[in-house]
């Protein structure tokens, strides 16, 4: 059982009024969850009192009084589970479970999630992503030779699970610390928009999230904890770059060249490589004139100058996205004037949670009341899982393509006008600047509490919607000829997404460049494996990126069970290396190609870092969670040459 899950809790000693406060700020639904696991009747399945649809909840939940009275039924549970020593009843069965999750969702859960959920919530307290290695011989396990690159919430997954499988490995981290981009990203306001207690290892749960939307430095703090416990520092040289590897046939090694701290390069051979270096991991800073000669600080979102004080200052920051959206309100908070330059406005969905600080009795049930996490983990994954996906698909006969893609569609468009509508009020030019002129769910969705339009709202603050024509060393100018003088600028332009592994230099068997064999369009078997790279494998790589459901770390753990599956044939069958086939890459290829034409992602004439320069979507995954999981699960020997 892993030390990390405990799905039945911590005992306490608290009293009974503790108990009791801690239960008003609990969510129902699992606490009802919780009274099956604690009792052991299921009555209460068949009873009158029954959760709202999780789905698309938009109204006032469930009444008060049967609130209270599943409070007082938890209380006589949870003092008579304490006073009886913290034993519990036989767990319900795979059945009542299933029948359990249709209940707290008020949806008929079909069984195909039913193992995906079971697995997420790891009900029996067991791992269940790490792929049994019984069949590998302890030798070969010690004679392969692991590199991890990047320590970031990937590659620290990849090597906790060489770790726990017992296989040399290194990892390798450019920065001095781990975290990835919970390290690099520090500006301002910085804070995860997937809910947190469902934003972690699924292995590794935090009941002590402070926030729901956990700010940055909480997140790298996580990841500096499971670097910790899990044994995995001690393996990550920091401050090292990969330079390059390059594929050597004969000896069925990746010969590779690292650059350390003090610039010097080694080259170490590896019999596999893990890349775990992310999408958004190199900024993009802006193509504009001039860029270079401003006089005063300029930086990137994730290059934030800390040194640089902006009270009092005329700060501009450049973009719109999901960065801007979280640095432009604190900034404002210190900046005297502040200029934000809009190039295209951001959707955004409104979440009255996401600044929410966790009460500390959730967090006393999160970390007690038996099986309470797990049902709530599953609970926020649930609304989170495959339910957008259909309205995210193109109906060709639908009129107002240019607004929206389909009738649903349409209607988000029109709620999430309103939403600005509502928070802007008498400002007709304002909303004009705002509301963007293309479909929801073309560009990331970005999370909002009313914090951005509260910022633009103020008197110090400026939209700015004239396209820049250059940057000078005194600010900017705008088309139209007006120029905005400023102290600093903030570049909160994205990343290089479709860049993968840029910028070093992989080379395959038979001398192919990856730089040449992706160009443009990055592809990859499953996102993890690419033909002609035997024993390489990406982590978040190319079309993995989920836009629609789930959460990052979810794939992760999909992919990183599959790598290990593949490992795991390696070493028990005594191969030297392991290759995609050409046609299965390919035809997988032209199958996630064709699904992302089928969706608004591909909405023509709209940017966004989920494709690429010719207009095809390379980074994001069109596939259901449950079928991408399906597909991960293990690897199938046929798709790959075995050597
Ligand atoms: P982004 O979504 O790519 O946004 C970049 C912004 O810069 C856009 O508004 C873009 O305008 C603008 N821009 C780019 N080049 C420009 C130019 N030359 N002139 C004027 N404007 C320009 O980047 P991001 O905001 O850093 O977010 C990237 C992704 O990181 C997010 O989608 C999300 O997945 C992740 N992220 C997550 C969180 C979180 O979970 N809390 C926070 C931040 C970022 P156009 O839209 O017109 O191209």
């Amino acid at each position: 059982m892993s030390e990390g899950i405990r799905p039945e809790g911590e005992p306490f000693d608290d009293d009974d009024e503790t108990i009791a406060a801690a239960l008003e700020s609990a969510s129902v639904p699992a606490l009802l969850m919780s009274l099956v696991h604690l009792t052991g009747e299921t009555e209460i399945l068949r009873g009158p009192i029954r959760p709202p649809k999780v789905v698309g909840r938009m109204g006032p939940g469930m009444p008060k009084r049967e609130k209270a009275e599943v409070r007082a039924m938890l209380l006589d549970a949870l003092r008579d589970y304490r006073d009886r020593g913290f034993t519990l009843p036989p767990p319900p069965s795979a059945e009542t479970i299933h029948r359990m999750m249709s209940f707290a969702t008020g949806d008929d859960v079909p069984a195909e999630y039913v193992p995906m959920m079971r697995e997420e919530m790891a009900l029996d307290g067991r791992d269940a992503r790490d792929v049994s290695w019984d069949d590998v011989p302890r030798e070969a396990r010690e004679r392969v030779r692991v590199l991890v690159i990047g320590a970031g919430m990937s590659g620290l997954l990849a090597a906790i699970r060489l770790e726990e499988h017992g296989v040399p490995y290194d990892v390798v981290e450019k920065n001095d610390a781990v975290g990835g981009t919970w390290l690099e990203n520090s500006y301002p306001g910085c804070r995860v928009d997937v809910a947190n207690h469902f934003y972690c290892y699924s292995f590794e749960p935090n009941p002590d999230w402070t926030e729901y939307f956990a700010r940055q430095p909480e997140l790298q703090a996580y990841f500096e904890r499971c670097a910790t416990k899990y044994g995995v520092r001690p393996h990550v040289r920091f401050r090292t770059e990969v330079v390059s590897a390059a594929w050597d046939e004969a000896r069925s090694v990746w010969d590779v060249r690292l650059r350390g701290p003090d610039g010097r390069e080694e080259e170490r051979s590896y019999q596999v490589v893990l890349s775990g270096v992310g999408q958004l991991n190199r900024p993009r800073l802006p193509e504009i004139e001039g860029r270079e000669t401003f006089a005063g600080p300029a930086f990137h979102s994730a290059r934030w100058n800390h040194d640089v004080s902006l009270e009092g200052k005329r700060v501009g920051v450049i973009g719109t996205g999901a960065s801007a959206l979280q640095l432009v309100p604190e900034v404002a908070k210190q900046a005297e004037r502040l200029y934000v330059f809009q190039r295209s406005g951001a959707w955004m969905s409104p979440n009255p949670s996401y600044h929410r600080t966790v009460p500390a009795g959730k967090r006393w049930l999160l970390r007690h009341v038996p099986y309470y996490a797990r049902w709530y983990r599953f609970l926020l994954f649930w609304p989170a899982s495959d339910g957008l996906l259909p309205s995210l698909i193109v109906d060709p006969a639908w009129p107002h393509q240019d607004r929206s893609v389909n009738e649903q569609n349409e209607q988000v468009r029109i709620a999430f006008t309103e939403y600005m509508k509502h928070q802007i009020g008498d400002d007709p030019e304002l909303l004009a600047k705002v509301v963007p002129t293309y479909p929801p769910f073309v560009k990331r969705m970005l999370q909002d509490n009313g914090s951005w339009l509260g910022a633009l709202t103020q008197e110090h603050v400026d939209l700015v919607t004239d396209p820049i024509t250059c940057i000078t060393p005194r600010g900017v100018e705008l088309a139209g000829g007006r120029s905005v003088d400023l102290d600093v600028v903030v570049f909160a332009t994205g990343f290089l997404a479709n860049k993968f592994l840029w910028p070093m230099e992989i080379v395959g068997r038979d001398g192919a460049r990856l730089r040449d064999v992706w160009g443009d369009d990055p592809f990859a078997y499953l996102g993890v494996t690419v033909p002609r790279f035997p024993n390489f494998f990406c982590l978040y790589g190319p079309g993995t990126n989920l836009a629609h459901a789930g959460s990052i770390i979810f794939h992760s753990e999909c992919q990183v069970r599959y790598v290990m599956g593949c490992l795991r044939a390696l070493l028990r069958d005594g191969r030297a290396s392991m290759e995609c086939r050409e046609d299965v890459a390919a035809a997988y290829e032209k199958r996630r190609l064709e699904a992302t034409e089928r969706t608004v992602w591909a909405h023509r004439g709209t940017r966004s870092w989920y494709k690429n320069d010719a207009g095809r979507v390379t980074t994001v995954s069109p596939w259901r969670l449950v079928d991408y999981w399906g597909w991960t699960r293990e690897p199938d020997l046929n798709d790959f040459e075995l050597r």
